[in-house]
């Protein structure tokens, strides 16, 4: 085997080996191939599947791509250390680990990183936030892997990943870079992935799941191919949230944890309640659209 490298990138490998065995399928949206040595079989098969699974799931929710040469490679690279999740991934293309995955294995039959691999694989789309806005990339790769895991897997171990979001959001320090300062430069993991989810989940829980997935497919096909940052999301969605705007500058600018927002109550429900007076119908529309009473510490 070969080994070499190109001093200037950091992420950038190249594998290859004679002992390579590759399975390949053709889906409608794309090509699947998988390359590795040593993983077992089932393990490949069912990888196989789910990545045809979560390849449906994205595209129909946020639309077609179009990936290099029309396939996904899946590199399962010899090394035997050094990545953060699944992997690297770039466009068509994401490279594990295998000395990595055949250890956990080892520890733990059952080991998946199915969400992992849905995070790389939505990336696929969720690609043109720079610089700063590089959070962008990351807060929507990670809820939607989170989303795949809710779709293909069960509701239960969806809510167990928020579960977790929430933890770990929790934790971070009082002065902890808001979603909106957070730098670009490999710190703030659980800023930019965790709370960055949390925010989208809220967006989803106040604009119902209907308007917010046609948001997101809206938001992609609008800025893909283009460089983005926080302003061009902030006033994307702003616009989206109509009366309930300001939640999303609570989310975006707060420093720290979970922000502290009032629980909306839903005019939907209220307007139920209108009543009939001299015969013609009257509206609360004086009613308040937040109830103040209570702060919501929940994450969403
Ligand atoms: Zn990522």
């Amino acid at each position: 085997m070969t080994r070499w490298y190109s001093p200037n990138d950091t992420d950038i490998l190249i594998a290859a080996s004679p002992n390579y065995k590759q399975k390949s399928t053709r889906l409608p949206e794309a090509a699947i191939e998988i390359y590795y040595t040593q993983m077992p079989e089932e393990f490949i098969d069912k990888e196989m599947g789910q990545i045809a699974k979560v390849m449906k799931l994205f595209t129909d929710y946020l639309g077609q791509i179009s990936i290099p040469a029309g396939t996904i490679k899946h590199v399962y690279s010899s090394k035997r250390k050094g990545q953060g999740r699944a992997g690297i991934a770039r466009p068509g293309m994401i490279v594990t680990s295998e000395g990595l995955t055949l250890e956990s294995l080892k520890k733990d039959p059952h080991f998946s990183f199915f969400q992992d691999i849905a995070h790389e694989i939505t990336h696929f789309w969720w690609n043109f936030g720079a610089e700063q806005g590089d959070w962008i990339n990351e807060a929507f790769a990670e809820y939607f892997s989170a989303v795949a895991v809710e779709k293909i897997l069960s509701e239960q171990e969806f809510e167990s990943v928020l579960e977790k979001y929430r933890r770990e959001v929790r934790e971070l320090p009082a002065s902890a870079p808001s979603l909106s300062t957070v730098p670009f430069n490999g710190s703030g993991f659980v800023i930019r992935y965790y709370k960055g989810s949390l925010m989208l989940n809220h967006l989803r829980h106040t604009l119902g799941d209907e308007k917010f997935f046609q948001g997101a497919r809206e938001f992609f096909q609008t800025y893909s191919g283009r460089s983005i940052g926080t302003p061009e999301f902030r006033s994307f969605w702003k616009l989206r949230l109509g009366s309930q705007k300001d939640s999303l500058d609570i989310w975006l600018d707060s420093p720290g944890g979970l922000p502290e927002l009032k629980e909306p109550v839903q005019l939907g429900g209220l307007a139920l309640l209108s009543v009939r007076l001299s015969g013609r119908a009257v509206l609360p529309s004086l009613w308040p659209a937040f109830v103040s009473t209570a702060l919501c510490s929940r994450g969403d």
